[in-house]
């Protein structure tokens, strides 16, 4: 039986900007999306059945169809189905090492690597742009999760430009385990209090698309200026998240007292993230920030930003 073992990493936002509505219900964003080393691993063993069966060592995931990673498989079984026939089931085990519910894309890069690993699996040879044309089905950043490294997202986060990659900083993650911000929630509360600031006419957004673009964000990661990054950080929905999550808020204020160059919540959150120069950098900051908050459930993670998306890391 073939088997495809997977690395996944998890994302940050180092950019996001919610600029306008969509008649689809989800809101119109522009966003900076980066890969780091923190990943899960993701096995695909042919089974010999017909059958999808998925397996995870974190009692949070769920194990039937709400799981991306089921969906991905059961979206390339109606897709392929000529091959699910010929090729039979598969058994997935997710090896799960990024945080659950904590706005680093867990679930969707888990989604990205069963459609990569199946695409081996079953032969399909489909390209990047396909497996993430698929990925949209999925969800908003499962596209961006089936390449990596550095990209300007925008639309719902599914259109992506990959821009100069930036690998050379140190993260620190930090998250309370017993914390989870609904990310419905966050767009929702963002629209009833900031929906008068939107751009609600095609021309507005572009041109906001295009000023990220030539702007000086995508300038500093040019020239892997981290210092100009960290000044540069921005998370629209800081402004629904922090008030209403007091330890969220504290988290930030007492990272970014610690040092390094910018402190930021990713995505919806919870977790929140200083960029550093260098590993020693990243791991003062959290022995600083642990010394400050002696909670047992806040929990550190010290990584690098990759240039990576999923990959391959054994074929048997
Ligand atoms: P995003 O940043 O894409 O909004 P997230 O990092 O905030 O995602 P996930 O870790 O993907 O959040 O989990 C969100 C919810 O999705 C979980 O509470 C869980 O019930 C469900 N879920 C479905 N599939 C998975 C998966 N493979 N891994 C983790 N959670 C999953």
């Amino acid at each position: 039986m073939r088997t495809y073992q997977l690395i996944a990493p998890a994302k940050i936002n180092l950019y996001l900007e919610i600029i306008g509505d969509r008649p689809d219900g989800y809101h119109e964003l522009v966003m900076i999306l980066q890969s780091i080393i923190l990943s899960d691993r993701i096995e695909i063993r042919s089974n010999g059945t017909q059958a999808i069966n998925l397996h995870c060592n974190h009692p949070l995931v769920p194990l039937d169809q709400t799981n991306i990673a089921y969906h991905a498989a059961q979206l390339m079984v109606d897709q392929f189905p000529e091959r699910f026939a010929n090729y039979g089931g598969v058994d997935i085990t997710i090896d799960k090492q990024i945080p659950v519910a904590a706005g680093l894309a867990g679930g969707s890069t888990d989604g990205a690597a069963v459609l990569l690993g199946l695409n081996l699996l079953w032969e399909l040879g489909l390209t990047i742009p396909q497996l993430q044309q698929l990925g949209e089905k999925l969800g908003s950043d499962v596209p961006f999760c089936v390449r990596g490294g550095t990209a300007i997202a925008t639309g719902r986060g599914e259109k992506l430009d990959p821009i100069q990659d930036l690998d050379n900083l140190w993260v620190v993650l930090a998250k309370y385990n017993n914390l989870a911000v609904s990310t419905p929630w966050a767009y929702q509360t963002y629209k009833q209090q900031f929906g008068h600031t939107y751009i609600n006419d095609i021309a507005g957004i572009q041109s906001r698309t295009s000023q990220l673009h030539s702007g000086s964000f995508v300038q500093a990661i040019s020239d892997k200026d981290g210092k100009k990054i960290g000044e540069l950080l921005q998370n629209d929905l800081e402004k629904v998240v922090l008030p209403e999550y007091p330890q969220v808020a504290q988290l930030k204020e007492v990272l970014k007292q610690a040092g390094g160059l910018g402190t930021m919540m990713s995505g919806s959150g919870p977790t929140v993230f200083t960029l550093c120069q260098s590993q020693t950098e990243a791991e003062t900051i959290k022995k600083t920030a642990r010394q400050k908050i002696e909670d047992p459930s806040l929990e550190f993670w010290v990584t690098q930003l990759s240039s990576s998306g999923i990959s391959i890391i054994s074929e048997q």
